[in-house]
């Protein structure tokens, strides 16, 4: 197949959560299975790696036509295409210091529109034969991520299909977060450059709803756990679009996010002090704890968060964005306990002001606790291979992937049963000796409380049964292949 995959993040180049790294891992996967695979994101800085290719595009959007350029990265097995505009390269993602930008919708229309017309045109060898456009030899589908390319299918439909160009071409939209769906005032609608039929397409409530657009508009809707996929069609979790969802019937399912092993790896990373495999965690250890090259990343670890170097201590800890899905409002709860444990935490985050005041404070005033405010992605590594237990008490997340790198990491998630939280984590059943980790419910503090308590618990007096977990949680395959070929299903028809 020939598909081009078109996000407004891209790992290594631009991320601020999951979207980032999914955004890079899928495209890999679905061309290592001999798919001829192009992914479109913008060019927020001047990449060293990607080179103008001196194509240029004109776009008309709002009145006028505007040209973007088209830069190149390319690695074995993975091209991308950068769309190059100046509202889009000017430091930031989203937006910068002063807020969010106020022409996010042009500047993601923009990539929406290039990204159809570099599939018809840009010349790509998808890792065999001479370079030539996905249009010759096949016919290119599209993996449209999130609110910011919601408007991709509606463009194929009206421009394209409406005139009988891409006739084939099929559209899987991909839900990485139902919480954002790129809303804008109406009366912007005049320069889309849609006919008034589209109208009722993207109108919610009176208002321009991108994420709808897509859900709408695409052949196929993927939301990126099987879990989400039917949280999404309640009204509790459907953030008003649970019945444009239902709607779609069987063109909705859920696929699972993997891992990028080339980025995370813990035998590989070169972010960590010391390498390591399944060996950290001994079948019959003499104490608690990890060994070797864990135990020197825990170590090295809590060195440089600053916190006491204790092998004899479990080190909890937590990555993530600071907003209220990450459930920060239930570790807050249960801190003053948490603090009083026989345990280290360390905690790396960045978002809403009020969370990032809380986990300095909490750091301040309890000794066995450490924080850093900030997006570090190597120090993010070092805590996923350095702690024991990684905490998730996300109110809902969609897939995760915080777990499924602790679980390769032999690091046992804590998390609430949630979307893709419920689907990748068991809790422990000490009869049976079965389970990864511990998933609570409901999202309460009591109940996350006694999940870390367990897993305390655990770690201190159980250390066969700990290693056990942590064994079974590295053994586990969470790579991308049965997700990338459940993603080329969804695009075949
Ligand atoms: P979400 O997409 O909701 O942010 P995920 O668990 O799917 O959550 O993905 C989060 C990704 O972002 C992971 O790769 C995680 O390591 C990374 N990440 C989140 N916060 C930070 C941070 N403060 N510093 C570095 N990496 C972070």
């Amino acid at each position: 197949m020939e598909i081009c995959s078109v996000s407004a993040e891209i790992a290594p180049w631009s991320k601020t959560g999951g979207l980032g790294d999914v955004a890079a891992a899928l495209p890999k996967a679905l061309q290592a299975q001999g798919h001829r695979v192009l992914a479109v994101a913008p060019r927020y800085a001047a990449y060293g790696d990607a080179w103008d290719t001196g194509m240029r595009l004109h776009i008309p959007l709002f009145g006028h036509r505007h040209e973007v350029s088209l830069y190149h990265s390319q690695t074995p097995g993975h091209d991308v295409v950068f769309v190059d505009h100046p509202s889009i390269c000017r430091g930031g993602i989203y937006g910068d210091a002063r807020g969010t930008y106020g022409d996010n919708l042009f500047r993601f229309l923009l990539l929406s529109r290039a990204a159809i017309e570099i599939a018809r045109r840009f010349p790509v060898s998808g890792g065999a034969g001479p370079a030539r456009p996905l249009t010759e030899g096949g016919t290119p589908h599209f993996l449209s991520h999130d609110w910011h390319t919601g408007l991709l299918a509606t463009y194929l439909r009206h421009h394209y299909q409406h005139h009988g160009l891409l006739p084939g071409s099929r559209v899987a939209h991909v839900i990485h977060n139902l919480a954002y769906q790129g809303q804008f005032s109406f009366s912007e609608f005049w320069g889309l450059d849609l006919p008034p039929s589209a109208a009722p397409t993207l109108d919610m409530g009176g208002v321009i709803n991108c994420m709808k657009a897509g859900l709408v508009a695409a052949d196929r809707v993927v939301a990126v756990s099987p879990t989400y996929a039917r949280e999404i069609c309640t009204p509790e979790e459907g953030f008003g679009l649970d019945g444009v969802l239902r709607s779609r019937g069987g063109a909705l399912v859920g696929i699972l996010n993997g891992i990028d092993p080339a980025e995370w790896h813990p035998g590989t990373d070169p972010h960590l002090p010391a390498r390591y495999g399944a060996e950290a965690w001994p079948q019959r250890p003499d104490r608690p704890g990890p060994v070797g090259g864990k135990a020197t990343c825990k170590a090295q670890l809590q060195a440089e968060m600053g916190l006491p170097v204790r092998a004899d201590l479990p080190l909890l800890g937590f990555i993530g964005r600071l907003t209220g899905q990450k459930g920060i409002d239930l570790l807050e709860a249960i801190a003053p306990w948490l603090a009083r444990q026989p345990a280290q935490v360390a905690l790396l985050g960045s978002g809403d002001r009020q969370y990032e005041a809380f986990f300095s404070a909490f750091a301040r005033r309890f000794p066995n606790v450490a924080a850093r405010v900030g997006f570090d992605v190597g120090l993010a590594h070092r805590i996923t291979a350095g702690a024991d237990l990684l905490l998730m008490p996300s109110r809902f997340e969609p897939c995760g992937l915080n777990q499924l790198y602790a679980l390769a990491f032999g690091t046992v998630p804590i998390v609430h049963a949630t979307g893709g939280l419920a689907d990748t984590v068991r809790s422990f059943d000490p009869f049976r000796d079965t389970g990864n980790g511990w998933a609570f419910s409901p999202a309460s503090p009591e109940a996350l409380q006694q999940a870390v308590a367990l897993g305390l618990i655990t770690w201190h007096q159980h250390p066969d049964s700990f290693a056990a977990l942590a064994r079974r949680g590295m053994a586990e395959r969470n790579d991308w292949a049965s997700s990338a070929a459940a993603y080329a299903r969804v695009l075949g028809g």
